[in-house]
C-alpha cells in the first residue's frame, strides 16, 4: 500500500484566500481593520522567526500585524502590565504571546493574562476548559484545528475507530485528543512514560504524532490502512524532520499528512481562522 498524502500546502492556500474574502468583507462593513497583536520579550531567533511566519500569514489575509517588543530583562509583571493594555485595546482583536520567553517570565502563568476572547492560540484555560467540555464559544489550537480540517475534508471516518495520540501538549496532543473524542473516536493518549509504544500505536487506526523526535515512528509501528497525522517539525542539515520516517509509514498507512507540506501550513491558516472568529464575536475584553 502506498499512502494518500494529504496536502496541507495547497489546502492552505485556498483557505487563506477564503479568508482573505471574509476578513475584506467583514472589514467593509465594520471600518474596523483587523488586527493581531505579538509580543515578543527579548531577542530569542525563534521567536523572531515565528514572528516573521506570522506577518507572512497575516499579510496573506489582509489582516494587520501590531508587533510588540518587550526588553530582555523585563519582569513578569511588566509583561502582564503589556498584555493588559492589549486586553483593553478595542483595535486588537487577537493576542498571541511568542516563545520562548526569558527565564524570569513565567509563560503558563503568562496565558491566564491574555484575555480569553482574543486568545487566538487557544491556550487560555478557559479556553482550555470549553473546549474539553465541549462548550462554545472557545478558540482551538490552530495546529490539531488544522489536522482535524484535513482529515475531515479527506472524508475520514471517525466514528468508532482507535485513535492514538503520541505527545500531551497543551497546544497539540491534549486538544487534538479531544477533537478525536469529540467525533467519537476512542482515544488513548500515550507519551513519554508510555510502555511498548510501538505495540499502542500498531492499534490505531488514526495515529497522531506530536513529539519532536524525527523519524522516531517507523512503518512497524504502523498498522496497514491506518490514517497517520505527523505534527513534527525539526530542523536536520536545513531540512525538515517528521517525527514519522516518510517512506516506511507511507508505505504502510492508507493516508499520511506528510512532512513538510502537511499540518504544517495548516497551522498558520487556522491562526487566522480564529482570529476572523474574535474579530466577528467583537466581545468585551473581559472575556465573552
Ligand atoms: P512538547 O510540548 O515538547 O511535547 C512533546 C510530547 O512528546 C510530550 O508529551 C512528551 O511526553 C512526548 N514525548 C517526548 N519523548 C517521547 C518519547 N520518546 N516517546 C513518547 N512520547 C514522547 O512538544 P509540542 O509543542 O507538542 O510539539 C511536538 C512536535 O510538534 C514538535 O516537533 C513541534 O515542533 C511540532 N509542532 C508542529 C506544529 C505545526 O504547525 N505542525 C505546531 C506546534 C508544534 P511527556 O509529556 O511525558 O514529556
Amino acid at each position: 500500500m502506498t499512502a494518500q498524502l494529504l496536502n496541507g500546502r495547497q489546502r492552505a492556500k485556498q483557505l487563506q484566500s477564503e479568508l482573505s474574502e471574509s476578513f475584506a468583507e467583514a472589514a467593509a462593513a465594520s471600518g474596523v481593520q483587523p488586527t493581531l497583536a505579538a509580543l515578543q520579550v527579548g531577542e530569542d531567533s525563534g521567536a523572531a522567526g515565528y514572528l516573521r511566519a506570522i506577518r507572512r500569514a497575516c499579510q496573506g489575509v489582509g489582516v494587520t500585524l501590531r508587533p510588540i517588543k518587550l526588553p530582555e530583562q523585563s519582569s513578569q509583571g511588566e509583561v502582564q502590565a503589556a498584555l493588559t493594555e492589549l486586553n483593553s485595546a478595542d483595535d486588537v482583536h487577537g493576542i498571541m504571546v511568542l516563545e520562548p520567553l526569558p527565564d524570569q517570565v513565567d509563560g503558563t502563568r503568562l496565558v491566564e493574562f491574555v484575555s480569553s476572547a482574543k486568545d487566538v492560540d487557544g491556550v487560555h484555560p478557559l479556553n482550555a476548559g470549553r473546549l474539553a467540555a465541549q462548550r462554545e464559544p472557545h478558540f482551538v489550537p490552530a495546529t490539531p484545528a488544522g489536522a482535524i480540517r484535513l482529515l475531515e475534508e479527506a472524508g475520514v471516518d471517525f466514528k468508532g475507530k482507535r485513535a492514538v495520540v503520541i505527545g500531551r501538549s497543551d497546544i497539540v496532543g491534549k486538544p487534538m485528543a479531544l477533537l478525536l473524542l469529540h467525533r467519537h473516536c476512542t482515544v488513548t493518549i500515550a507519551h513519554s512514560r508510555t510502555e511498548d509504544l510501538p505495540g499502542v500505536a500498531r492499534q490505531a487506526d488514526i495515529l497522531c504524532v506530536a513529539v519532536g523526535r524525527p523519524e522516531m515512528v517507523t512503518g512497524e509501528w504502523i498498522k496497514p490502512g491506518a490514517v497517520v497525522v505527523d505534527f513534527g517539525t525539526t530542523y536536520i542539515g536545513g531540512s525538515l524532520k517528521g517525527d514519522c520516517e516518510q517512506a516506511s509509514v507511507e508505505a504502510v498507512a492508507g493516508m499520511l499528512t506528510p512532512v513538510p507540506g502537511g499540518t504544517g501550513p495548516m497551522t498558520n491558516v487556522m491562526l487566522m481562522d480564529n482570529l476572523l472568529s474574535a474579530y466577528r464575536r467583537k466581545v468585551p475584553a473581559d472575556g465573552f
